[in-house]
């Protein structure tokens, strides 16, 4: 189906022969369910690449996708097109969830522009952490100092726990670090912001220099998010809030 699909621009949707975009998920004249093999949660949606997303209009037309493609609306109908409704479902909201939280969305487009963040996901954090192997992510060079001191401390509190004696003002001090570092997190989430408008600005006028400038910036921008996000965690483990 891949093939056929490369090899005509158009999918002719098989209930009114009218030629659709291959990535649309139901035919633009009657509404039926088509077989699209495309799986770019964007263009699901009827979006472009953009970052800057409408995320209340993006819920709404989530909803109305939903209504459509429901695989209770084709417990009557073939095998085959049941099958479809299930897969587009599926996918739908795993577009949907990525694409409207601001994080999972930047790293969908970067994965659809060939860049696999070698970050650290949680779950691979934690996998290495647990066989002791811990990945040791690259510290921002401008965080050495500030980082430094913090595992000293951290460290003073594992030694103070395991000796069941607590010192009220190194704990007041980590308190101190979680809400900069948190801060910290805020204001990256501001500068992401900038680089999408970039990105976007990039993609209208097909300026590939810029737009690996603002991929560039976005990867290190997430590495550093991701970074400060396990520096929250391991201190917010300290003060026993997880
Ligand atoms: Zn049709």
């Amino acid at each position: 189906m891949t093939q056929i699909l490369a090899q005509s621009a158009m999918a002719e949707c098989w209930a009114c022969d009218t030629q659709n975009d291959p990535a649309a998920y139901l035919c633009a004249a009657c509404g039926k369910l088509l077989p699209s093999d495309s799986t770019d949660y964007f263009a699901l949606f009827g979006l472009t690449h953009r970052l800057t997303l409408d995320v209340a209009a993006l819920e709404k037309q989530f909803y109305r996708l939903s209504r459509k493609l429901h695989p209770d609306l084709y417990t009557r109908a073939s095998k085959e097109k049941r099958q479809w409704s299930l897969e587009k479902s599926a996918l739908l909201n795993d577009a949907y969830r990525a694409l409207r939280d601001p994080i999972a969305r930047t790293e969908y487009l970067l994965e659809t522009e060939g860049i696999r963040l070698e970050e650290q996901s949680r779950d691979a954090t934690d996998a290495a952490r647990a066989t002791g192997t811990d990945k040791q992510q690259v510290i921002p060079p401008d965080m050495l100092e500030e980082v430094f001191e913090l595992n000293m401390q951290l460290e003073e509190v594992r030694m103070a726990a395991a000796s069941n004696s607590q010192d009220p003002e190194l704990m007041a001090n980590l308190e101190v670090a979680e809400k900069n570092f948190t801060a910290q997190m805020e204001a990256l989430q501001q500068q992401l912001e900038s680089l999408w408008a970039a990105w976007d600005r990039a993609l209208a006028d097909n300026d590939a220099a810029t737009k690996d400038a603002a991929k560039q910036a976005m990867v290190a921008l997430l590495n550093r998010r991701s970074y400060i996000r396990n520096l929250v965690r391991d201190v917010r483990q300290a003060l026993g809030k997880s």
